[in-house]
């Protein structure tokens, strides 16, 4: 083992659930941790998406971390999708019970991280200059944490408030006020309906239309939370052992293209109660049979059409079938945002069709045909996912290459957690694991990576080299399963999930779409086969 001393075994950047999944994973494993996060509080999305109706997508139930059975039994959840604040209460409810304070340094922002090969540790610099060294340096920043602000002319003119709906300015008060929100996606979807209530008006610039699946919102009722408590194991092994990683009752064992037609009308029928659950527990080929996906896709469109009542707006606002695959884009979950827009305040602006935007003024938007008054403008337009917020900072590895330009052309990891160049680095959901309930992959995640650091050390070796073959191995793998899929449509409609809707960037594979549950798989195979996708050795200091 190397004698070289460092400040810390272990830094994490971030502290949302991926950090506070790693300080418990990694101080099980004996290592020291230090979390740094640029935020004044724990819960990263948690704690930068709070624009208002924030909440879950998944049921909070099993979108929670899953290491303590009794702090499973503690916490009780109000209701089926906790909105942004309760999830964060839960955070720190983690971080209290479990004594994870003292590990985390909030409001320090890692500038760069540099691999020193001489030495085999990283070196750590924050904003404020100072320097940290750690054998192990590990990004736990999120998948979906770097803002896209959009390249439109004129957005730094405008005099009112604008700002991206992951950076919401605290105490905004927009009462009565002309609000203008460009995009149309999971956030618009969620934040409409609140902001529609109190706001003078709401004026929504959308490009592409969504499927829209209705949450269902419900409270937890004692009879429920004791149905869960009193099975949480089960809970915990639904999801380890589903493709999305929730814990959902799939595969259900029967086809949608093998069912008649009415049969399958009435099945999709009897299970519209709401979350991702219906695409799941239905049938098990929406996702990989377009015929079958086509059905899906009929069936959304016609729900969504009943809940709108002007037939200009349903245009609008419902694809076409066959525009793109049910799921090629992210569908979103809505509470009232399609009966939003009967609202005399709501307004929806077609920028892809009929009227593009041409500038942000002093005042307002300006599209083709039309001129947009507002006192305030939120860029709900989404995120540079999976490799955003890493690419962001310097993060330089063995060869001096940054990771920004290693992945200039394409996005290559083992796996998510590993890159070849960058020894003794781990990256929690990085580009090419699957996209998935993100607790559950989080956890699996982390326990992979204590698991490897532990497995190396009491080997005796200190340097954990990512093997360049694995690296390309998996990204084959990777390019491979997505093309099988109906997915594969994704660059097509700008989805985040293959990059494409960053400008000026060649979209690519970033999400393994072989299934989370055959993922975890692998990553326990990789643990019990010895990490074989890694060179272990041992650098003398
Ligand atoms: P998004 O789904 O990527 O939507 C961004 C929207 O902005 C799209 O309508 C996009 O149009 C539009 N847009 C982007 N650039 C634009 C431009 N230059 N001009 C006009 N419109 C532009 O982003 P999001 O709504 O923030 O959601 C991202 C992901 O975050 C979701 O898919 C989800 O996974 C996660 N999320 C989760 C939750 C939750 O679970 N509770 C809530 C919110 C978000 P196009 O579609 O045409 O590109």
């Amino acid at each position: 083992m190397s004698n070289n001393k460092t400040d810390f075994d272990t830094i994490v950047i971030g502290s949302g659930f991926a950090g506070l999944a790693l300080i418990h994973y990694l101080r099980e494993a004996g290592l020291s941790v230090q979390v740094f996060d640029k935020a004044a509080d724990i819960g990263g999305t948690w704690t930068w998406n709070r624009y208002p109706g924030a909440m879950t997508d998944s049921e909070g139930y099993y979108y929670c971390l899953t290491f303590s059975k009794e702090l499973l039994q503690k916490w009780t959840w109000s209701q089926r999708y906790p909105a942004w604040e309760e999830t964060h209460r839960y955070m720190h409810f983690v971080a209290d019970e479990c004594d994870m304070w003292p590990h985390i340094q909030l409001n320090t922002e890692v500038t760069s991280a540099e691999y020193q090969k001489d030495k085999a540790i990283w070196l750590i610099t924050t904003a404020d200059g100072k320097q940290y060294t750690c054998k192990y340096f590990i990004s736990g920043m999120g998948m979906i944490s770097d803002p896209v602000i959009p390249n439109i002319k004129g957005i730094d003119s405008f005099k009112g408030p604008l700002f991206h709906s992951a950076r919401w300015p605290e105490g905004l008060d927009y009462k009565g006020k002309r609000v203008g929100i460009i995009g149309a996606g999971a956030t618009t979807v969620q934040m409409l309906p609140v902001m529609a209530k109190e706001a003078g008006s709401v004026t929504v610039f959308q490009r592409t239309p969504n499927f829209i699946l209705p949450a269902m919102q419900k409270p937890m009722t004692p009879e429920w939370e004791k149905e869960i408590k009193d099975n949480y194991d089960d809970v915990i092994a639904k999801c380890r052992n589903h493709v999305f990683g929730m814990a959902f009752d799939s595969p259900v064992g029967r086809n949608a293209v093998d069912t008649p037609a009415e049969e399958v009308q009435k099945i999709f029928e009897e299970n519209w109660n709401g979350s991702f659950r219906w695409v799941f527990e239905t049938f098990d080929d929406l996702l990989a049979d377009a015929k079958a996906n086509d059905m899906a896709s009929e069936f959304i469109i016609n729900k969504m059409k009943e809940r709108i009542d002007d037939p200009e707006l349903e245009k609008i606002l419902c694809p076409e079938l066959g525009e793109y695959p049910l799921f090629a884009k992210r569908p979103p979950l809505d509470h009232g945002y399609l009966e939003a827009y009967s609202r005399d305040n709501v307004n929806l602006v077609d920028i892809r069709n009929k009227e593009p935007i041409v500038e942000i003024t002093e005042t307002g938007v300006r599209t083709t045909d039309n001129e947009f008054e507002f006192d305030i403008i939120i860029l709900a337009t989404g995120f540079r996912a999976y490799t955003g917020s890493l690419e962001a900072l310097t993060i330089r590895g063995e060869s001096g290459q940054t990771l920004s330009e290693k992945w200039d052309k394409t996005s290559k990891s083992i796996m998510g957690v590993c890159v070849a160049d960058f020894p003794n680095m781990f990256t929690i959901t990085g580009p090419q694991a699957p996209f998935a309930n993100l607790p559950t992959s989080i956890e699996q995640n982390a326990m992979w990576v204590s698991d490897c650091i532990k497995t190396m050390e009491n080997q005796g070796h200190n340097l954990c080299t990512p093997k360049q073959q694995a690296e390309d191995e998996w990204s084959a793998h990777v390019a491979d399963v997505h093309v099988q899929t109906l997915m594969n449509q994704g660059d097509s409609v700008n989805s985040w999930m293959m990059g494409a809707n960053i400008e000026n960037h060649e979209p690519r594979v970033l999400i393994y779409f072989g299934g989370a549950d055959v993922y975890y798989d692998k990553l326990r195979e990789s643990v019990d086969a010895g990490f074989p996708e890694l060179e272990f050795s041992t650098l003398a200091g």
